[in-house]
């Protein structure tokens, strides 16, 4: 009970009550004159006057410290009333008695005591009144957001606890090299910084106090401008950096001389204290959120998506999903939607497939959990993206960075190349089966030749076996080296104007026999007379290799048409067929290189895979284009070729190229020079048969000996012979005044234009690639 008593009567609350109103303070003086007058009159039996005022002086400090200078003097008078009225009842003063003596000290005493008592409670005032201030200012600060405001309360309040007027608090930005106001009390708009005490406590890092402006040296330059502003003292203090970094000045103005007080140092301290704080604080922030602008800049102008991802666990601290925290625009492009739309949402939420891929959420979890970085290759589990990633997860303050690197053209490229191994590898396989296909009817056609029971009937036949599976290996080889020549650039075109009918004649004529075998029908719907600007031999190859086509992918009794019609000057030709067709996502491919589509190799002994390849590179060389169509499948297709024309329609149709037989000369001394032994002798047989006279030889140096002993016309050589080549040879001959004349035939492997054109500068007339065509051969050394 006594001590909740206590606890609630508190004297520190008592003394504040009675300070509140005058009436209080001089009622609580007349109370403790009261109490002092009691206690003498209770003690005076035994003391008998001796100790007057031992009670009014500890009254007199107490009124005078809580209630007050006057109410202490009350307390004062009635205890000097006090100690009269018992010396001698009704008179103060009492001539020269040790009394008198005693009350006029009394009195003295009680002064002083009011006195001291008086400083000391202005004292202790004031500086109750500073801390409220600082405490003020301490709470205001916290709920002030901007740095401006809050220096701005701070100068005001160190202005206003130093009883002046006006206040400057400049700072010095964190880039440049001047002060700068930023705060100011009673200053106009165009104050400067940095004159005068600011400048040097700027300069010196130290408090700068000036007395007197009219008196101290440090001012003498400003003096005028002072007086203009009724400044006659100031006090400016450093405002340093927990680093020891100079942020500013704090300065206060009076308009009369000043001393500073210990008091006003230690304000001045602690407000530039709070200023530096301030400033450092919001330095901080703003380099804080300059990096956070620098960074999300960085990553919102990067191509390359990247997320931010915050792990999501569960009771036993185990990661079961993980929440996007950020996501840059790149990547908000990537999943189609907004960035703020997914930050903060759980990644199962918007992409239930994403952890389908469990080894990808495997390895954010092991990232994080580890500590490193972890990299993979994935396909996007955004619903209708269905590109490539490189995928680099790296921890970042216990939440994981994720970067996406597009690598889908890479992929696409990779896949392609292992296509292309894939076709090379199977037209490689397809080439050997080719190659071989003709040798077993030869090998066999031969042996027959060889029996001598055979009859002429047999031996006719086989030797006609053997020429047409020479003539399709040749084919073959022919379109090889065209489609070479095609890659390489490399492929003239002998451009004429020609009867589009011609062509077209010429193309249904090598394609006829296996439309034939195969019981097809043949509907052509060429109109006469439309012309051709273009390679005949050429395009005959292309028209006939789409023929061969049809023929070959269309089962037995099928039907090809082909038609032809002009359109805004485009000469298109078709053909048509009802066979096996093409499946719609074939039908881009069907022009590769070694394309074949599988389905088709089973319907039909397919060739090489090059036939349409070539057919685009001579259309395209052309200047037109060649496409496919098809409805699917089993449907049947059409290969069009559209061609610019710009042939006059009625240009008489060039003769379309066929080997004439001439009448010339018909016996020739013939040398002919091959170091292929087999070649040699079944050519030189066909030529005597022919009629003339052949004399081999089997390398170079032998061949320009024979020459030399014998008269020759003609002079047959292999290009590739031991001892000397072909173009030696006939370099040689050529040299000599009796090889002037000489018919010189070149006979080769290598058929390229390159090749022909360096057979032409060593003197031959003619170039012949292998296997010859005998007819050719015939023709040639027919001409006169
Ligand atoms: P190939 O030597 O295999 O015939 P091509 O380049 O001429 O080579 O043809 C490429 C592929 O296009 C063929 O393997 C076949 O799958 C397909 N193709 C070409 N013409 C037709 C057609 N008329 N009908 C169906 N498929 C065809």
């Amino acid at each position: 009970m006594i001590s909740r008593i206590s606890k609630e009567f508190r004297l520190a609350r008592l003394w504040p009550w009675i300070e509140r109103t005058a009436i209080r303070r001089f009622g609580f003086a007349a109370t403790l004159s009261a109490m002092a007058v009691a206690l003498h009159w209770l003690i005076y039996p035994i003391t008998q006057s001796r100790v007057t005022f031992i009670f009014f002086i500890p009254a007199t400090v107490l009124a005078t410290t809580i209630a007050g200078r006057w109410p202490g003097v009350v307390v004062a008078v009635v205890g000097l009333i006090n100690s009269a009225a018992m010396k001698a009842p009704g008179m103060l003063m009492v001539p020269n008695s040790a009394e008198q003596v005693a009350l006029i000290s009394s009195a003295l005493v009680s002064l002083l005591v009011i006195l001291v008592g008086d400083y000391y409670r202005s004292i202790s005032r004031r500086e109750l009144s500073d801390l409220h201030d600082l405490h003020e200012l301490s709470a205001t600060l916290a709920s002030i957001p901007k740095l401006p405001d809050q220096l701005h309360l701070i100068l005001a309040t160190f202005v206003r606890m130093h009883g002046a007027s006006r206040g400057l608090l400049c700072t010095y930005p964190a880039r440049g090299d001047v002060l700068v106001v930023a705060a100011s009390v009673d200053f106009g708009p165009d104050v400067k910084p940095g004159a005068s005490a600011a400048g040097l406590a700027f300069v010196d890092r130290t408090r700068v106090v000036i007395p007197d402006t009219e008196t101290d040296t440090r001012t003498a330059t400003h003096r005028e401008r002072l007086r203009a502003l009724d400044i006659r003292s100031v006090h400016s203090t450093p405002l340093i950096s927990r680093d020891g970094e100079i942020l500013g000045v704090l300065s206060v103005y009076f308009e009369a001389p000043r001393r500073l007080s210990e008091r006003e140092v230690r304000i001045a301290d602690i407000c530039a204290r709070k200023a530096a704080v301030f400033i450092e604080r919001a330095r901080a922030e703003d380099l804080v959120s300059q990096r956070d602008r620098r960074f999300q800049s960085v990553l919102e102008s990067s191509g390359v998506p990247f997320v931010v991802f915050a792990p999501v666990r569960d009771a036993t601290a185990q990661i079961t999903d993980f929440r996007f925290v950020f996501l840059n625009t790149a990547a908000a492009e990537v999943m189609r939607v907004r960035s703020d739309e997914y930050v903060g949402r759980k990644v199962r939420d918007v992409l239930p497939r994403a952890w389908d891929d469990r080894a990808r959420f495997d390895m954010y979890v092991e990232a994080i959990e580890r500590n490193e970085v972890r990299q993979v290759e994935r396909q996007s589990v955004v619903d209708a993206n269905t590109n490539w990633y490189h995928i680099v997860a790296s921890p970042l303050d216990g939440d994981l960075a994720v970067w996406f690197a597009d690598v889908t053209a890479r992929k696409i490229q990779e896949r392609e190349l292992v296509e292309a191994d894939r076709r090379k590898d199977e037209f490689l396989a397809t080439l050997a089966h080719e190659l071989r296909n003709p040798l077993a009817p030869i090998r066999q056609a031969a042996t027959i030749l060889r029996n001598e029971n055979a009859g002429d009937a047999q031996k006719r036949w086989s030797s006609n076996v053997i020429e047409r599976q020479v003539q399709h290996m040749s084919v073959l080889l022919d379109d090889l080296l065209d489609v070479s020549r095609i890659t390489h650039g490399t492929l003239q075109l002998r451009k004429q104007h020609s009867d589009l009918q011609s062509i077209l004649g010429a193309a249904v004529e090598t394609a006829r026999p296996l439309i034939d075998e195969r019981h097809h029908h043949l509907a052509l719907d060429v109109p006469d007379g439309l012309q051709v600007n273009g390679d005949p031999l050429r395009l005959a190859q292309v028209l006939s290799n789409m023929l061969t086509n049809a023929a070959k992918y269309t089962a037995p009794n099928g039907s090809i048409r082909v038609k032809a019609w002009q359109h805004d000057g485009t000469l298109s030709i078709s053909v048509e067929d009802n066979g096996i067709g093409i499946a719609p996502e074939e039908l881009p491919k069907v022009f590769g290189m070694f394309a074949q589509v599988r389905s088709a190799q089973e319907h039909a002994a397919g060739g090489l895979g090059i036939g349409l390849a070539l057919a685009k590179g001579i259309v395209e060389l052309h200047g037109g284009r060649i496409e496919a169509a098809s409805a699917g499948a089993g449907k049947g297709s059409r290969f069009t070729v559209h061609l610019p024309n710009n042939a006059p329609g009625t240009t008489a149709a060039a003769a379309p190229a066929a080997i004439r037989a001439g009448n010339g000369q018909s016996h020739r001394r013939i040398l002919l020079a091959d170091d292929n032994r087999d070649a040699a002798e079944t050519l030189a047989i066909l030529l005597r048969l022919e009629g003339h006279e052949v004399e081999l030889a089997h390398d170079g140096k032998e061949a320009l000996r024979s020459f030399e002993a014998g008269r020759h016309d003609v002079a047959l050589l292999d290009i590739g012979m031991p001892n000397a080549s072909g173009y030696e040879v006939a370099r040689q001959i050529r040299a000599r005044p009796e090889g002037k004349h000489v018919l010189l035939i070149a006979i080769t492997g290598w058929a390229q234009d390159g090749d022909k054109l360096e057979s032409r500068e060593a003197g031959f007339d003619h170039h012949l690639a292998k296997p010859i065509e005998p007819d050719a051969l015939i023709h040639l050394l027919e001409r006169p």
